[in-house]
């Protein structure tokens, strides 16, 4: 059971106490999961590559019955219409014009950093919805890893409001994708989610999807475990594309971006494949640990 100051119960997937709406979602959660890996070629829930049109229709029925069916908070537990309620949504860290648009950290007045005029990303413009941080990264983590479609729908349907940060011609959705081993084990690819999710949203009616337009060679360490310099090297040449991108202007989309490297990487094999422009959108952005700053303690004696 985790609590932070504001009282809230974050269940998701974790454990929870005094919210049973969402436990008995964990357990139905772990049910399904099971069955899922006993009798994948029966309920035909894991990635066994189905054609494109029933890969569709099952992804709209997750997140259509996602907006369907009654949501308790993930937050709080209250029960209404919405994965996260309003109140808990507000409490979420939004991250604000000030952002640099191209890595969104903190920059003075919207302006691009001096990280990125140093060290400009492969890609050209950045959006993300949220700063990274709890309770947020409990309700992401376990959109993630536990198929938490209703979160991932919600979190998603905010950050369709983010298409104006981007050219107004028709954009290429590209989400990150996942290695084949990877999307069998979790059975679907959160980024491809999110981007179906924002092409449902009226904003977005022009633009399209790149639907395995990339894939990804290797399988790469899990980034959580690693350092962050490490990070880099361990995607460095783990995309390629299997189609031109020739002329198109292309947007990456994934939940989270931590050091941006593998985005990076995708970016840099997007613009090979031709693509005209490349920026990326992410539900949120993590800040990078603080650099060490050596204070001098106030000296009461010398005063
Ligand atoms: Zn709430
Ligand atoms: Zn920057």
């Amino acid at each position: 059971m985790s609590r932070y100051a504001g009282g809230y119960a974050v269940a998701c997937g974790l454990a929870s106490t005094g919210n049973e709406g969402n436990a008995d979602r964990v357990v139905e959660e772990s049910k399904r999961a099971l069955m899922m890996e006993r009798f994948p070629p029966i309920l035909g829930l894991q990635d066994a590559r189905p054609a494109a049109g029933l890969r569709d229709l099952r992804a709209a029925l997750r997140f259509g019955l996602a907006r369907l069916l009654p949501q308790r908070c993930h937050l709080c537990g209250d029960g209404q219409h919405a994965a996260v309620c309003a109140p808990c949504a507000d409490t979420l860290a939004r991250i604000g014009p000030d952002a640099c648009p191209r890595c969104q950290l903190p920059s003075v007045g919207g302006q691009v950093c001096g990280r990125c005029i140093r060290k400009p990303p492969a890609w050209g413009r950045l959006a993300a919805c949220w700063s990274y941080g709890f309770p947020l990264e409990r309700v992401l983590m376990a959109a993630k890893y536990h198929a938490g479609f209703p979160v991932l729908a919600w979190a998603a349907g905010v950050a369709a409001a983010l298409r104006p940060a981007f050219a107004a011609t028709r954009l290429t959705l590209l989400p990150v994708p996942l290695a084949p081993q990877r999307q069998a084990e979790r059975g679907y690819n959160q980024a491809l989610e999110i981007a179906r999710v924002l092409l449902r949203d009226d904003r977005w009616r022009q633009d399209r999807l790149a639907l395995d337009a990339m894939i990804r060679l290797r399988e790469t360490s899990s980034q959580q475990t690693l350092a962050w310099a490490a990070r880099r090297a361990n995607v460095r040449g783990a995309f390629a594309a299997t189609r031109s991108l020739s002329g198109q202007a292309v947007l990456l989309v994934d939940d989270v971006l931590t050091t941006g490297a593998t985005l990076n990487e995708l970016a840099r094999a997007a613009l090979r494949a031709g693509a005209a422009s490349v920026d990326a959108l992410v539900l949120a952005r993590v800040s990078p640990p603080a650099r060490r700053i050596r204070v001098t303690p106030f000296d009461r004696a010398a005063a």
